[in-house]
C-alpha cells in the first residue's frame, strides 16, 4: 500500500519546536513506511503569509535534516484550482453568498460565550443583486442543509484516526461537520479558505496519511464533508498531541515560542533537538 504524507506549514511566522515535532513525525513515518514525504506551503492567506517566512521554513527544515520531494507545492500558485472547486459547489447549490459580518452573526452573544455555529441561507435574488450592485463584501458559505440533502445525511461520513484527537478520539470516527455550522469557503480578503485548499491538495498529491497536531482534529470533521461533496478520497488521519513548553502551555507562534533559528543561533544541534523531541 502506498504511503504519502506531508508537512503543510503556513508561512506566517518562523517555525518553532512544535512545528519541528510535527514535521519530524510525518517525515519519520514516511521513512519507516518506505513512503513519500511532501512539503506544501499553505500561503493562501495573503494577508498573513510572507515570502521571507517561506524561505526560512525551507532553510529550517533542511537544517533539521528533512528532505522532501520537489517541486514544493505553493498554494498561492494554484488559486484558480480552488476557485474552480468552489464554483463546482456553487453550480450544485451547495454554497451561498453571506453578507453578514462576524459581528452581526454574534449579536446578543456575551463575550465569554463561544461563537454560535452559523446556519444561513441565500438571500432572495433581488436583494442579493442590490447588495452586489452596492459593492458590499460577502463570503461564500457552505450550506450544511444543502450538503445534507445532497448526501442524504451525514451518517456515512466517517474517517479513520490512527492517532488521537484532543479527547482521546481514535479508531473509526463519525464525522460531525454540523458542529462548525456553515463554514466560510472564500471571502473577499482571503479568496479561499484553508479547508478547501487542504482537501483539494491532499487528494491531488495522493496523500494517504495526514499527520498533524491534534489542534486540527476538528478540521478533519469538516474536511471529511468536503471530500464527500467534491468526490475526493479520504486519507487516514494521525493527529498527534501538541508539544508543551516548560510552562505546560503549548508552543505557539504568538507566544514567541523559541524558533528553530533561535535554537540554531544558540548552538543547539539538529541532532540534539530531534533527540529532545523524542526522535532518534
Ligand atoms: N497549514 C496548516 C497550519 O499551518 C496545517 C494544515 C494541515 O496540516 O492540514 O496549521
Amino acid at each position: 500500500m502506498p504511503f504519502v504524507t506531508r508537512f503543510a506549514p503556513s508561512p506566517t511566522g518562523h517555525l518553532h519546536r512544535g512545528h519541528a515535532y510535527s514535521a519530524l513525525s510525518a517525515f519519520m513515518a514516511a521513512r519507516d513506511a518506505g513512503g513519500r514525504f511532501l512539503l506544501r506551503i499553505e500561503d493562501i492567506d495573503v494577508t498573513r503569509s510572507r515570502p521571507e517566512y517561506e524561505a526560512a521554513i525551507l532553510e529550517d527544515l533542511s537544517w533539521l535534516g528533512l528532505a522532501w520531494e520537489n517541486p514544493v507545492r505553493r498554494q498561492s500558485d494554484h488559486l484558480a484550482d480552488y476557485h474552480a472547486a468552489i464554483e463546482a459547489l456553487r453550480t450544485r447549490g451547495l454554497v451561498y453568498r453571506c453578507f453578514k459580518t462576524r459581528k452581526e452573526i454574534d449579536i446578543g452573544r456575551a463575550p465569554h460565550e463561544p461563537s454560535i455555529p452559523y446556519a444561513g441561507s441565500p438571500l432572495p435574488p433581488d436583494e442579493e443583486a442590490e447588495r452586489l450592485a452596492r459593492g458590499e463584501a460577502f463570503a461564500w458559505r457552505l450550506s450544511l442543509a444543502a450538503a445534507r440533502e445532497a448526501l442524504g445525511g451525514f451518517e456515512t461520513l466517517t474517517f479513520v484516526e490512527e492517532g488521537a484527537g484532543p479527547n482521546g478520539e481514535t479508531g473509526l470516527i463519525q464525522a460531525r461537520p454540523e458542529t462548525a455550522g456553515d463554514i466560510v469557503l472564500a471571502r473577499k480578503d482571503v479568496g479561499v479558505a484553508y479547508h478547501l485548499a487542504v482537501v483539494h491538495d491532499d487528494a491531488l498529491q495522493g496523500v494517504t496519511h495526514v499527520i498533524r497536531g491534534n489542534d486540527l482534529f476538528e478540521a478533519a470533521h469538516i474536511q471529511r464533508l468536503l471530500q464527500a461533496l467534491l468526490d475526493l478520497p479520504t486519507p487516514i488521519y494521525r493527529h498527534h498531541g501538541l508539544l508543551l513548553g516548560p510552562d505546560g502551555k503549548r508552543y505557539a507562534k504568538r507566544d514567541k515560542a523559541q524558533t528553530l533559528r533561535e535554537l540554531r543561533a544558540a548552538g543547539v544541534s539538529p541532532e540534539a533537538l530531534s533527540y529532545e523531541l523524542g526522535f532518534v
